[in-house]
């Protein structure tokens, strides 16, 4: 028997109105803001992850699936769904349509980590990317967006934490007293925050292991430059304006490198060692460093799974899906042609109906609609058809009843409607 490869999952039954649900709120929420979906390749050259993502990252140094194809080309499936998402509005030219452009994108992300609850290898995001405005406006709008997204979904339980890592000028010296800091500690970080030290300082605020230095780490906030202190307390005033909570985290700098100015997390109460349900912030750089003019923007990303477990934790009712609403059950040859048409008919008032397709007899094709949960059985059955009569089940009280062919369908209707 196969099994499925380590950190992947089926997604199906009961779970199947989860993702539903999360994906008709994220689509109608983002479309009150005028987001429009993008759909980029699931794998991209692995150059435009480093050059994006960053070298000295966990996702590019232990977590990409990189292969060579049959070409001899380095192949990556991608870990996120920024850089794809900027590639392609590189590539497209869709700065010619105006700026700023607001796009979307959900689907399966691919990072090679240690599965645990809320941590897969092939997991699912949902993004949005705000490509184009240098304002605390832009800033803000992101925010808002991922905090109306969480409110229409019923989640309650979460917090948004913010910071700003300022721009290059104030992350000079920020990084200066980070390595002053972290000097005398040297010998007791782990390896990746030894090596790290050197090539990428700021990635030690992150490190996964060492959290005990970084509580006592200076903070960026008290680096900032004018203008960065300015946008950082722009954004802060707009959210304050609309009462959206935050709370200010200012060892906050997140995982990847492309990340500058106002930056955010989020993090569900239910969720343990994997809190973080989503995150984002500015990106200024990255357009020009994937070969585009420079073109100030932001976004963020959410975990779909991780989404579902806070919803499930917070035991938010998710409407069923109206599945197996009827069962078509038919005895006789004569009967399981008009038994077909029958179904059809309902079909055509949208209504979901399961017709019984095995040879089977009454009882077992009333045991299958009973295990569907069918609200309702129609039975065709050879001697009523003579009288032009079918018979109507309610499958819940049992309830039975004859009704005239023609008015099945309006009657069948009006049951499962009550
Ligand atoms: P973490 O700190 O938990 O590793 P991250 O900072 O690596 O998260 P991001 O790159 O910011 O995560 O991705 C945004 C969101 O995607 C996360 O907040 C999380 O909800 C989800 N996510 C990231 N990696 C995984 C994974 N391996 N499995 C499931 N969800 C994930
Ligand atoms: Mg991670």
């Amino acid at each position: 028997m196969y099994k499925r490869i380590k950190g992947t999952e089926d997604i199906f039954g009961d779970d199947i109105k989860y993702w539903y649900y999360i994906e008709n709120v994220v689509k109608e929420t983002v479309r009150l803001y005028g987001y429009s979906e993008i759909r980029t390749p699931i794998f991209e050259a692995t150059e435009l992850f480093i050059r994006s993502v960053g070298e000295e990252t966990d996702i590019v140094q232990k977590e990409m699936y990189t292969f060579e194809d049959k070409g001899q080309r380095s192949i990556t499936l991608r870990p996120e769904g920024t850089a794809p998402t900027i590639r392609a509005f590189i590539e497209n030219s869709m700065m010619a349509t105006g700026l700023p452009k607001r796009l979307f994108y959900i689907g399966p992300m691919f990072r090679y980590e240690r599965p645990q609850k809320g941590r897969q290898r092939q997991f699912h995001q949902f993004g949005v990317e705000l490509i184009g405005s240098p304002s605390p406006l832009a800033d803000a709008e992101g925010i808002i967006v991922a905090d109306r997204v969480l409110k229409n979904l019923g989640l309650l339980n979460y917090t948004i934490k913010i910071n700003s890592i300022g721009c290059d000028k104030c992350r000079a010296n920020y990084k200066n007293a980070l390595k002053e800091y972290y000097s005398d500690k040297l010998d007791y970080v782990c390896d990746d925050c030894k090596r790290r030290y050197n090539t990428n300082v700021l990635r030690l605020l992150d490190c996964k292991v060492d959290v005990e230095y970084v509580k006592d780490a200076p903070k960026i906030t008290d680096y900032l430059c004018d203008d960065c202190k300015h946008h950082y307390e722009e954004t802060k005033r707009l959210l304050d304006n609309l009462k959206i909570k935050y709370v200010e985290d200012p060892l906050l700098v997140r995982g990847l490198d492309y990340y500058n100015g106002v930056v955010f997390e989020i993090h569900h109460g239910d969720l343990g060692a994997q809190s973080a349900v989503g995150g984002g912030g500015r990106y200024d750089k990255l357009i020009k460093e994937l070969g585009g003019s420079q073109t100030p923007s932001l976004g963020f990303a959410m975990g779909i799974e991780r989404l579902i477990i806070a919803l499930k934790n917070e035991k938010i009712p998710v409407e069923d899906i109206k599945n197996n609403e009827i069962f078509v059950a038919h005895l006789g040859e004569q009967a399981r042609i008009e038994a077909l048409k029958i179904a059809e008919d309902l079909r055509d008032n949208g209504i979901s109906v399961v017709f019984s397709t095995m040879e089977r007899g009454l009882s077992a094709q009333l045991k299958h609609a009973a295990r569907l949960k069918c609200k309702l059985c129609v039975i065709v059955g050879e001697n009523e058809l003579e009288r032009n009569i079918v018979i109507l089940r309610n499958m819940e009280t049992g309830e039975q009843i004859e009704i005239e062919r023609d008015y099945v369908v309006g009657t069948a209707k009006e049951w499962i409607e009550e």
